[in-house]
């Protein structure tokens, strides 16, 4: 398969009145064509800052990529010029974010706005834009596109708002697709319906996608490949099926605990106690330690690294050590 990106060691930090907030700290992983991978995490695990770090669009003059490179196609993007991020954000990679009242423009048509990226980065004309705007209308599933591509956002529900912001994102045949919790606004019907045109696109198109989400039952659906995030860091990383059937970090184990069960009698959810570790004095072991229920000694003074549990599976965890002790996933861990 080939590698269209690669990222190694990134560390991100943010300059804050109180200090140094590290919030990503070595986020290595790869992305192959066509291939989907969801970062999964709490918010404030770090997967929101990694992919604008890829997009370069973090907070300017606060934010930026301390180490580490961002490959895109051989071209190291943490080092772009702005100018050359301007060509690549929207046409080789674009980004959809979770509210698509606030990536919209309410003053202006849709069509207009599929249409600005399709002169800008592919020359088109107003006509040709204009028809390839429709076409993009038709993809993503919205009735009557000849009518509807001259209406504003406001004329649009919810779920139809978030097609077109797909259509916009997909409009240059982009390599890759960021999604940042793009179904985290809207209700539960309407989210399955985004994520299966989303992935119905991913078989026509090709598009790589990277998506973004605090729910893990989200990406069984989307995703070939996980990697899960805490405290800046990615703790586990492998296929759909190895972190659902045979998680290895503790961490793993209670983000899939407080998953909503399909046959589960309570439907209270388990959520894991305690708070994410404070990244501006991050911990010098495991980022999980102080909310980790088997966490040993070791776990406090020496950061995991990250162990091959299979050639796609590693997890960053005291546990997988042949000295440690055998535990296995606890009962509401189980899929
Ligand atoms: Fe828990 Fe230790 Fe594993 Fe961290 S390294 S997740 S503290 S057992
Ligand atoms: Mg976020």
């Amino acid at each position: 398969m080939e590698k269209l990106l690669e990222l190694d060691n990134i560390h991100v930090s943010f300059q804050t009145y109180g200090g140094e907030v590290k919030a990503v700290r070595g986020v290595s992983f790869t992305l192959d064509k066509g291939e989907s991978l969801a970062i999964v995490g709490e918010s404030g695990s770090g997967k929101s800052v990694t992919s604008k770090s890829i997009m370069r669009l973090l907070p300017n003059k606060i934010g930026s990529i301390k180490q580490g490179s961002i490959k895109f196609q051989g071209k190291d993007l943490a080092k772009a010029s702005e100018r050359d991020m301007e060509k690549i954000r929207g046409a080789e990679i674009s980004m959809i974010f979770q509210d698509p009242m606030t990536s919209l423009n309410p003053t202006m048509t849709i069509g207009k706005q599929i249409m600005e990226g399709l002169r800008k980065h592919q020359n088109m004309s107003k006509s040709e834009a204009k028809e390839r705007a429709v076409n993009l209308l038709k993809l993503v599933g919205i009735p009557n596109p000849e009518l509807r591509v001259d209406e504003y956002p406001h004329q649009f529900s919810g779920g139809m708002r978030q097609r077109v912001v797909i259509a916009i994102a997909l409009s240059c045949n982009p390599k890759v697709l960021i999604a940042d919790e793009p179904t985290t606004a809207l209700d539960v019907t309407i989210q399955a319906q985004i994520l299966d045109l989303m992935r119905d696109l991913q078989d026509k198109t090709g598009t790589a996608i990277i998506l973004i989400t605090h729910d893990l039952g989200v990406v069984a659906n989307l995703a070939q490949r996980v990697a899960v995030m805490y405290g800046g860091m990615i703790v586990e990383t492998g296929t759909v099926d190895e972190i659902f059937y045979k998680p290895k970090h503790p961490y793993t184990w209670g983000l899939l605990a407080s998953m909503p069960k399909l046959n589960a009698e309570s439907k209270e959810l388990l959520a894991i106690p305690g708070t994410p570790p404070d990244l501006m004095n991050p911990p010098k072991g495991c980022p999980f330690a102080a909310r980790c229920p088997y966490a040993m000694e070791v776990c406090l003074e020496n950061m995991p690294e990250a162990t091959d549990v299979s050639s796609s599976h590693k997890a960053a965890c005291w546990l997988l050590d042949e000295r440690a002790p055998k535990v296995e996933p606890p009962e509401e861990a189980l899929v």
